[in-house]
C-alpha cells in the first residue's frame, strides 16, 4: 500500500541499529553495577536501578522503533510542566501508549513529582540538556559536556534513580562529541522523523493532519508538553493516537 511506500528509510536505519539490540543493552546495564556511583542517590531498595556506570550504546542517531516497521515512537519534549504533563500522561494512559519524555534538566529538578509520575506510568526518560540551547553545537566541548551531564544528573536524581536512556539535542544540535559523550553514558542519541510543530500552535486539527500526512516519513514523532499553552497538543494526541492504532501501527520505543 502507498501508506508505507515512503518507508525505504527503514532498511537503512535498521541496518545501522542492528548491532545493538535492546536486550543486549539492558543486560549490559544490569551487569555494570560494580562501577562507581555517578552521584545519583537511589531510594532505599532501589539498588538494582542502573544508577552506576552505564554501558556504552551506539553513537548513531536513532529513529527506528523497537516495534519494527509497524511501530511508532511518541516523543514528548521540553517538560515536565505542571500544567501540561499531567494532561499528556492522562491521554497516554487512556490510549495505553508508552512514550519517551525528553526532559530539560531544570524542569526535572523543579518538578521531581512529575518525573516520578512519568516513570511510574512506564514511559522512558531522555536527556534534553540543562538549558535547551539550540546553538550548543557551536559551543565548546566543555559547555556541551556540562549541559548533557548536569541534565543527566538532575533527571536521574528527580526520578529517584531511573536514568535517561536517550539524549536528544535541543533543535537537533548534535555534534560528534555530544553524541559520543551521551553514548558513553548509556544514552542513545535520538532524532525524529515527524515534527508536528505543535509549539507554533497551528490548531489541534493541523497537528493531527501533520502526523497523518508525514508518518510515512518514519516512526519517531515529536510533540511538546511545555514551553507555552499545549492544549492543542493534548487535543491532538487524544485524536491521533486512536487513529494511528486504527491504521495498524503499534506504539514502541526508539531503538537503543
Ligand atoms: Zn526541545
Amino acid at each position: 500500500m502507498a501508506r508505507h511506500g515512503g518507508r525505504g528509510w527503514y532498511g537503512r536505519v535498521i541496518a545501522a541499529a542492528v548491532g545493538v539490540t535492546a536486550m543486549a543493552a539492558v543486560t549490559s546495564v544490569w551487569t555494570a553495577q560494580a562501577g562507581p556511583v555517578d552521584g545519583a542517590k537511589p531510594e532505599a531498595g532501589a539498588s538494582a536501578r542502573p544508577s552506576a556506570a552505564p554501558a556504552r550504546v551506539s553513537v548513531d542517531i536513532a529513529h527506528a522503533s523497537d516495534h519494527g516497521a509497524r511501530g511508532v515512537n511518541i516523543t514528548i519534549d521540553d517538560g515536565p510542566d505542571p500544567d501540561w504533563t499531567p494532561q499528556v500522561l492522562e491521554v497516554l494512559r487512556e490510549n495505553d501508549v508508552k512514550a519517551t519524555f525528553c526532559m530539560v534538566g531544570t524542569q526535572a529538578k523543579a518538578h521531581p513529582d512529575l518525573v516520578k509520575a512519568v516513570v511510574a506510568d512506564g514511559h522512558r526518560l531522555c536527556d534534553h540538556t540543562v538549558s535547551h540551547d539550540t546553538t550548543m553545537d557551536k559551543k565548546p566541548d566543555s559547555y556541551q559536556s556540562q549541559q548533557i551531564l548536569d541534565a543527566e544528573r538532575m533527571i536521574t536524581e528527580a526520578s529517584g534513580g531511573v536514568r535517561p536512556v536517550y539524549y536528544r539535542a535541543p533543535g537537533g544540535a548534535f555534534t560528534p562529541y555530544s553524541r559520543d559523550l551521551a553514548a558513553s553514558r548509556g544514552m542513545r542519541p535520538l532524532g525524529w522523523n515527524v515534527d508536528t510543530k505543535d509549539f507554533e500552535q497551528p490548531g489541534a486539527a493541523a497537528i493531527v493532519s501533520t502526523v497523518q500526512s508525514e508518518v510515512s516519513n518514519g516512526p519517531t514523532i515529536l510533540f511538546h508538553d511545555a514551553g507555552g499553552d499545549r492544549s492543542q497538543t493534548v487535543a491532538a494526541l487524544r485524536e491521533v493516537l486512536p487513529w494511528l492504532r486504527q491504521q495498524g501501527y503499534s506504539f514502541g520505543f526508539p531503538v537503543i
